[in-house]
């Protein structure tokens, strides 16, 4: 079978990118996850079905199937920008490791076509399937939540086990660059301990060179009105940027990665 036929469920394809990648970028967003982050901006990427959200008081569908040769149709529509910027595709989520074959198939057909390539994703999948990517991925963005197992399952329903050795596997692959990303919430995180303790965890990966904090936004608060679930974090008020610089600085005192909020 033409692998550029092979078939995903996506919910949105956003264009013009600058974050998440080098460059420019076109960001590919698969349905499906198998964390329930009490955070998640994107919950209605969560569950793989289609599912109906209300938008502004209409009614959106959230899903459709696609191949991979009609994602690349669109990716192909900026390449203008990408050749000047190093930019490329970037695949996101959900998690596309619960899409391994689509996932796959796009990195492959996007590399063929002379994109970068760059992947956000937890890395909660055997390791298998996570090698299977990797020889089409030029940038690995992975998310380190916690280093506390039970913290971690406590705010994202699963142990943190399985992703802190996939994380080592990746980064003694070689394969591929690895940069550790920490989305910082208050309660969950968000103490100088908690995230000196990650900037010691990502410094000890070989070859990975970069550690990007994220804070915590609610930008994706309403759609869990609009998908008619709770948003548990309600409560949170998010970190003023003097408290962020803080973690910041508690990340650099344990590491020697390069450090920066955002990216
Ligand atoms: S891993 Fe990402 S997409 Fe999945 S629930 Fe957590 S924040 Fe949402």
């Amino acid at each position: 079978m033409d692998e550029r036929q092979t078939k995903g469920r996506i919910f949105d394809i956003q264009r013009y990118s600058i974050h998440d990648g080098t460059g420019i970028r076109t960001i590919v967003f698969l349905k499906g996850c198998v964390l329930r982050c009490r955070w998640c901006c994107n919950p209605e990427s969560q569950h793989y079905e289609i599912e109906t959200m209300k938008v502004q008081g209409k009614d959106k569908i959230i899903g459709r199937d696609v191949t991979v040769a009609e994602v690349l149709e669109t990716v192909e529509q900026d390449r203008v920008y990408y050749w000047r910027s190093r930019g490329g595709m970037t695949l996101s989520g959900g998690e596309s490791l619960c899409q391994p074959e689509f996932a796959t198939a796009l990195l492959k057909a996007a590399k063929e076509d002379g994109l970068t390539t760059a992947m956000e994703s937890m890395g909660c999948a055997k390791y298998e399937v996570i090698d299977g990517v990797l020889d089409y991925l030029d940038t690995y963005l992975m998310d380190i939540k916690h280093t506390n197992t039970e913290k971690h399952k406590e705010f994202t329903g699963r142990s943190n086990e399985l992703m802190l050795e996939n994380a080592k596997k990746i980064a003694a692959s070689g394969k591929t660059e690895l940069i550790i990303r920490v989305p910082v919430i208050p309660t969950f995180n968000a103490t100088p301990e908690e995230i000196a303790s990650i900037a010691r965890f990502a410094d000890s990966l070989p070859g990975v060179k970069k550690l990007h904090l994220l804070p915590y936004h609610r930008l994706g608060q309403d759609k869990y009105a609009g998908l008619g679930r709770e948003y548990s974090l309600a409560h949170i008020v998010p970190m003023d940027r003097a408290y962020v610089n803080t973690l910041l600085e508690a990340a650099q005192k344990n590491c020697s990665l390069q450090c920066q909020i955002g990216g």
